[in-house]
């Protein structure tokens, strides 16, 4: 068993009334959830997303986790149902879980949202989920720039969340431990008040897990605290030791759901984390097209939506002229 320690702390920060941050950290679960919505909506979304991942005793795969996401998604939407005051509500939430009863020893991640994961390995630190945000779609189509991006007054728009749909979107990676390795897991309270570089020489300087999860709380709230800021610092203690080298990412598998057309990061990581043939390439890249073809949702940036929306309403006025001649 891969040995881990951990430390964990969210904060109301220094200007919200309410913390509508979840947390939830056990011997391998670690997860992060941000609550949005009035009427005390958003600490409910995030406490019952929480609430279903800390059930969580064994999982011995990608998609039993994914399954367990959802779940957590249908709970959201039931209760909101039951109650309209809380209609609207919703959370992001990221997770790290030990997988068990597997041969090889494995992390699995969950995302959902614009909370993150990032890994400090021996030499880098690397944001390994990515944002499903407004701003993340602006940067991607090359409207902003990532540091406009960090200041950009709709930054905390998500375009994906727990309990707004039935159909949930939702990203996933199989990592391999590493002795040393440490796992950070926040919401964006800590990073929209705290650059990498900064969250990174707090990590490099204090060993102890809660330590560093307290400290790295602290100066999002000496920056600001201008949002609840949550934070996990998982570190790895022991792992198993592998023949070949492990990838410098730690990514040995990565399951995201359909991307908007485009999506070179996505491309990317299919192709890489594939790694086989040609052929399965093309295969992965063609099947990923086609799902943005016909899944509306998944056009995340905004100017294609609107693209697509003004090709359609023209579309309709041609048909009209058409039926009028
Ligand atoms: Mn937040």
């Amino acid at each position: 068993m891969t040995a881990l320690a951990w430390g964990a702390l969210t904060d109301t920060g220094r200007i919200r009334d309410v913390n509508q941050d979840g947390v939830f950290s056990a011997d391998g679960v670690y997860v992060v959830a941000d609550g949005m919505g009035g009427h005390s909506g958003g600490e409910i979304a995030s406490a019952i997303v929480v609430g279903e991942m800390a059930k969580i005793k064994t999982v011995s795969s990608t998609d039993e986790l994914i399954e367990m996401v959802q779940r957590a998604n249908r709970e959201v939407l039931e209760r909101a149902r039951e109650d309209p005051s809380l209609y609207g509500m919703g959370t992001t939430m990221v997770a790290l879980v030990a997988m068990t009863d597997t041969d090889a020893e494995r992390l699995c991640v969950v995302n959902v949202g614009d909370s993150r994961l990032y890994v400090r390995t021996d030499n880098e630190m690397l944001q390994l989920t990515d944002d499903h945000s407004l701003v993340e779609g602006m940067v991607r189509d090359g409207w902003i720039s990532p540091e406009e991006a960090m200041a950009h007054p709709q930054r905390n728009v998500v375009t994906r969340a727990l309990g707004v749909e039935d159909e949930l979107l939702v990203d996933a990676w199989e990592l391999q431990p590493v002795t040393g390795d440490r796992y950070l897991l926040c919401s964006d309270g800590l990073t929209n008040e705290l650059s990498d570089a900064e969250i990174r020489e707090i990590l490099d300087d204090t060993d102890d897990p809660e330590e560093a999860a307290s400290s790295l709380v602290q100066a999002a709230c000496a920056a600001g605290g201008r949002d609840n800021v949550t934070v996990v610092v998982v570190d790895v203690l022991d792992a198993e030791a592998t023949e070949s080298s492990p990838p410098s990412d730690r990514v040995i598998a990565t399951r995201k759901d359909a991307h908007d057309i485009g999506d070179a990061a996505a491309v990317d990581a299919v192709a890489a984390d594939e790694g086989a043939s040609d052929e399965s390439e093309s295969l992965e890249l063609d099947s990923l097209s086609w799902r943005s073809f016909i899944d509306w949702r998944s056009i995340e940036g905004w100017p294609l939506k609107w693209f697509a929306a003004a090709a359609l309403i023209v579309l309709v006025f041609l048909l009209a002229l058409l039926a009028v001649l």
